[in-house]
């Protein structure tokens, strides 16, 4: 019998979301108890204190975290979040999430996830390459290509990505591009890596329209959050014919019935850094963005959006999970008795972009780099394998998608859990 002795560490309602959907899958294959706990929880986790010197002299101590849940399939893989909302339970909910993915599409990696408490719109181009950097020297015995690989995530880009590998290699005395993925192209990076989450998501969408009978180019979308994940979505869907007719940020949505033009918006948002005042749509809140009647919902921004309050208001054919946890337990259980909504789980609808990631470190490691068409061949080859072992899961125990995507997961990295044993 497992018996877990858990301090209050991690407490926070996301991850509190996180255990839930752990134990409904543990349960659905009846995971030995022995194998639980320690497959559940993170293995460890860091804190840190990160002094930066701002433009007007001072110094402010930002709070950072990075968190490894999984090291028993690999070195752990996830990326680093600059949020004002982070919290160490919320960056230990997107590591565990991140274990059942790279386990889910069979990526050689445990599942780890790094945050600071920052509102990066609020720094200095200075000022946020100081406080990437100091976060990177904290880390440096805590990281590396064979023991922790980070990436890009909310608040944070490639330019952030290269500061981070450039700390990195200079400490360790030599260039050391696996370290860190999602890098600009002229530092390692790999081509296809900035639009890998969104081109994934859109081709996923495409292949689960055509299940259900609907030509994608007779689709509208509906998008919440514009940024890497977002954006690229909205692209990708709209060179596959589809009518993207809402598009948020943090400042709210916009709205266009006749279908909004993604390239505009990118232009837009380029120049005004929002898409507040976006004139080719009109503006929406992000609450009734995402009851708007539509094909294909995609959260594409943060947790917990799709709750018990407006899952039964939902008009959309398709969910399509680009954030990791955008729908709480609650939410889900209502969609799920609802069943007029197909639903494409976070840990294999936004998996495209840790296996570009993959396709990233491995093309470091060896040192020779793959064409856009090879990189964007080989995901979409994951990409369908996955959703083909998710779909015959479902078949086959009668689970809902997300149960089908986490048993699987889960089940895996339990399973190389126990046969290495108990220090793993
Ligand atoms: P990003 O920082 O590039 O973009 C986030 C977007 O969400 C921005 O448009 C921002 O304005 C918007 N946003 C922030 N708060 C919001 C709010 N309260 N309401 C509505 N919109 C809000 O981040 P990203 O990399 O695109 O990540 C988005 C989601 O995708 C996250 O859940 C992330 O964990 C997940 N994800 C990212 C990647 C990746 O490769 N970047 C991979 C897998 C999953």
């Amino acid at each position: 019998m497992s018996k877990a002795i858990i301090s209050s560490l991690y407490s926070s309602d996301v991850f509190t979301m996180a255990c839930r959907q752990f134990d409904q899958a543990a349960d659905a294959i009846s995971l030995p108890e022995a194998i639980r706990d320690r497959t559940k929880y993170p293995r460890r986790c860091l804190a840190v204190s990160l002094p930066v010197r701002r433009l007007d002299g001072s110094v402010t101590v930002f709070e950072g975290y990075r968190v490894q849940h999984n090291l028993s399939t690999g070195p752990s893989k996830g990326g680093i979040r600059f949020h004002q909302d982070v919290t160490i339970g919320e960056v230990a909910a997107l590591a565990m999430w991140m274990s059942w993915k790279c386990s889910l599409v069979g990526l050689p990696y445990g599942g780890a996830k790094g945050g600071v408490i920052v509102d990066p719109k609020q720094l200095s181009e200075g000022e946020l390459e100081h406080l990437s950097r100091r976060y990177m020297q904290e880390m440096v015995n805590f990281l590396g290509p064979h023991t922790d690989v980070p990436a890009p995530d909310v608040g944070t880009n490639e330019k952030i990505m290269g500061w981070m590998m450039d700390t990195y290699s200079t400490h360790v005395g030599h260039l050391s591009p696996a370290v860190v993925t999602g890098k600009p192209i002229a530092l390692g990076g790999s081509q296809g890596r900035r639009e890998a989450t969104g081109a994934g998501v859109a081709y996923l969408i495409k292949k689960y329209l055509a299940d259900m009978k609907i030509p994608v180019n007779k689709a509208t979308a509906v998008i919440q959050g514009f940024g890497n994940v977002g954006s690229e979505t909205a692209l990708a869907l709209e060179a596959y014919g589809a009518k993207i007719i809402a598009i948020s940020d943090y400042t709210g949505g916009v709205y266009n019935a006749k279908g909004i033009n993604i390239k505009k918006a990118l232009a837009y948002i380029a120049y005004a850094k929002t898409l507040k005042d976006f004139d080719g749509a009109e503006p929406i809140s992000n609450e009734k963005l995402l009851e708007l009647k539509c094909t294909v919902l995609v959260p594409a921004a943060l947790e917990r959006v799709i709750t018990e309050k407006n899952a039964k208001k939902l008009q959309c054919r398709l969910l399509a999970e680009a954030a990791n946890g955008p729908t709480t337990n609650a939410a889900d259980k209502i969609i799920e008795d609802r069943g007029d909504i197909e639903l494409i789980p976070d840990v294999l609808c936004n998996s495209g972009g840790v296996i570009v990631s993959y396709f990233e470190w491995l093309q470091n490691l060896s040192s020779f780099y793959w064409s856009r068409d090879e990189v964007m061949q080989k995901l979409y080859v994951m990409l369908d394998r996955a959703k083909e072992s998710v779909d015959a899961q479902k078949r086959k125990f009668k689970f809902s998608r997300r149960l089908a995507a986490l048993t699987l997961g889960i089940g895996r990295v339990a399973e190389a859990k126990a046969a290495r044993g108990l220090f793993p």
